[in-house]
């Protein structure tokens, strides 16, 4: 006897978009969530009157969310209304050049013409060449690729893409300077690596596309980030989903290597035919399984793998609107900077300086998350900071960490700052890691390089543990918004397939 056909660990994106989805499929389905609300690292949370988000603070590339809402017969926009954000960024250069880039390419191409009259012809094939290849990487993202043969049939069916496939192979650093010649517009280009989770030299070569997803159109949903969790939450909960909050997970139960429920901290079991784990990889198979149930070459696999970087927060509420032009505004360093934040001080256990970072501006979409002409900023570190601090802990440097951010915010965007700062919260690796219980706080689940994304990241059905499947940043195509949906809608298909 089972309690549930499905228990789901875990209410992030990849948690909420499976559980809804497989609720709709008539599955009796239960999602466990250690925190008071859904979301995860797409979460909003209120501070003293202000709504700040967690993490993510936009959504580009939509088609996974409609196709989620799709499987369950339903209209994204009857449960979350997504606001465009226009223009899509704002860039202060490291050598002091101002300037924000539109949604449309023809008015970017004149922004570019005006920086970097050099750039225009290699901006341009830049342009055609990564809309197409991202156009049809956007239609591709809710169809599995874990497997060779998953990834041959993928290709076969998209021939289009073959032509791309020398990109899979380069980095983000080397599509960029492939194309473009000015280090401003390299740097604002390659800045976005670290949306991806690693530096521009490291970085998928694919990804060095991923500035022009924005072209595509960027968004904020109405409410908060949380809108978009509360959303699929809403329309699965529709269909009989059910989603308990402080209810933390320790352990998978097993019966020989079959998942047959979970057991929560308080000693409670449930249990259900499958399980579905929206947590890091690496905790559900090392401490939620254990290596002692594990073959030693499913510990020696998971192991090898390393967490995604943390990025610390810095969630500000002011009582005036910031002089910002733009949702989003980034302050970029040169592509020599950009890499070596990570090999000099991340991989080193040394916090960088302040050199990029980048500014969230959710009251220019959403006016109703802060008090009437009140306004929130998201300020976040720009890049990687490490969790192991050599000589100290977060802990101990906040204090110190905190303050410096706001100089820096007082010197390079805000001079009149403390005439205006009502609130301010900090969320430090530790914090997140204590949050949302994420490994050293990693942002993005695993970190991402061609060796460790698609079919070379742990896969959504075990292979060692029987009706275990995996949702979220440590599977598929990695962290993100529109990635971990993706990898919700995916994990259900594989549930359907096998249970169907
Ligand atoms: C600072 C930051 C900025 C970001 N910016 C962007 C952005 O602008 N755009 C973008 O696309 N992406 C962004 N991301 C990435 C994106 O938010 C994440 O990749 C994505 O939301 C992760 O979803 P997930 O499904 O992996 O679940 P997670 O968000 O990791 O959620 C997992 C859930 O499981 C719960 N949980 C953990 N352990 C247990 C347990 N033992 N028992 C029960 N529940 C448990 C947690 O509380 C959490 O709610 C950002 C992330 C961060 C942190």
């Amino acid at each position: 006897m089972v309690d549930y056909d499905v228990v789901v660990i875990g209410a992030g994106l990849g948690g909420v978009t499976s559980g809804a989805i497989l609720a709709k499929n008539g599955f009796k389905t239960l999602i466990l969530e250690q925190a008071e609300v859904v979301g995860g690292c797409c979460s909003t949370f209120d501070y003293q009157g202000y709504k700040f988000d967690t993490g993510a603070s936009i959504v580009m590339i939509t088609q996974p969310l409609e196709e989620a809402f799709r499987r369950m017969g339903k209209e994204v926009r009857d449960y979350v209304e997504l606001v465009p954000c226009e223009p899509i960024y704002s860039v202060h250069a490291y050598d002091g050049t101002k300037f924000t880039i539109p949604t449309d390419i023809d008015d970017a191409t004149e922004v570019i013409s005006r920086i970097a009259p050099e750039d225009v012809e290699g901006w341009k094939r830049y342009t055609r060449i990564g809309l197409d290849m991202v156009g049809q990487l956007e239609q591709m993202m809710t169809t599995p690729m874990n497997t060779l043969s998953e990834t041959a049939r993928l290709e076969l069916s998209h021939p289009g893409m073959m032509k791309y496939f020398p990109y899979f192979l380069r980095s983000h650093q080397g599509v960029t300077v492939q194309f473009l010649k000015n280090p401003v517009i390299q740097s604002t280009v390659a800045f976005q690596s670290y949306y991806a989770g690693a530096p521009p030299e490291l970085g998928l070569g694919t990804l060095g596309f991923i500035a022009l997803c924005e072209h595509l159109g960027i968004y904020y949903p109405r409410g908060g980030m949380i809108a978009i969790p509360e959303g699929l939450r809403r329309a699965g909960e529709e269909f009989g989903l059910e989603v308990r909050f402080n209810q933390k997970v320790e352990k998978i139960l097993l019966e020989g290597n079959m998942a047959r429920g979970v057991l929560l901290e308080d000693g409670t079991e449930i249990l259900s035919r499958i399980v579905v784990a929206n947590v890091n990889a690496k905790v559900t198979y090392l401490k939620m399984i254990g290596p002692d149930n594990l073959p030693r070459w499913a510990v020696k696999a998971i192991d090898s793998y390393e967490v995604a970087m943390p990025c610390p927060m810095i969630y500000l509420g002011l009582d005036t609107s910031p002089p910002l032009d733009a949702h989003h505004t980034i302050k970029t360093g040169d592509l020599e900077q950009s890499n070596r934040v990570w090999n000099d001080y991340y991989k080193k256990g040394i916090r960088p300086p302040m050199g990029g970072w980048l500014i969230s501006w959710p009251t220019e979409s959403d006016p109703s998350l802060a008090p009437e002409g009140h306004h929130v900023v998201n300020f976040v570190w720009g890049g990687p900071a490490p969790y192991g601090l050599l000589g100290d802990n977060w802990d101990r440097l906040k204090p110190a960490f905190t303050e410096e951010a706001l100089k820096v915010f007082e010197s390079e965007v805000m001079p009149d700052l403390h005439d205006h700062l009502k609130v301010v919260e900090v969320s430090t690796p530790l914090d997140f890691e204590r949050r949302l219980l994420t490994p050293q706080g990693a942002i993005y689940g695993l970190f991402l390089d061609f060796f460790s994304s698609a079919m070379f990241r742990p896969h959504p059905r075990s292979r060692v543990v029987k009706n275990l499947y995996l949702a979220g940043a440590s599977v598929g195509l990695g962290g993100g918004v529109p990635t971990t949906i993706a990898s919700g809608v995916i994990t259900s298909d594989y549930v359907l397939k096998d249970l169907g």
